[in-house]
């Protein structure tokens, strides 16, 4: 129907086109898993203070993400991500940014 190769966003759920509104915690991370539709998994690591030793740990956490179709994150992608309202049960961050693109796939 419309112009092909057209980039068109209208996900409601999109901070630049539709009414989401982000605020809090903004992280960065990696793109581990793109297999569900407009959402992806982002390993983000952390620097974790441990008093005993006075040294820090890294640790890591995996946060599911909203992807809209304007950024389109694939695996290996390194992206910004910024809290938001819940937009599922276990999805309460989008992504914001595309920072790398993943060398693989
Ligand atoms: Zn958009």
């Amino acid at each position: 129907m419309g112009t092909a190769q057209q980039i068109v966003c209208d996900d409601r759920d999109c901070p630049f086109h539709g009414s989401l509104r982000v605020r809090g915690r903004v992280l960065e991370g990696v793109v581990i898993k793109a297999r569900a539709n407009k959402m992806v998994v982002v390993e983000v690591e952390y620097l974790h203070y441990v008093p005993k030793y006075m040294r820090y740990e890294r640790r890591r956490s995996r946060i599911h993400s909203h992807n809209p179709p304007c950024i389109n994150a694939k695996v290996g992608d390194r992206v910004k991500i910024a809290e938001c309202r819940p937009i599922s049960k276990t999805v309460s961050f989008v992504v914001i940014e595309k920072k790398e693109e993943g060398s693989n796939v």
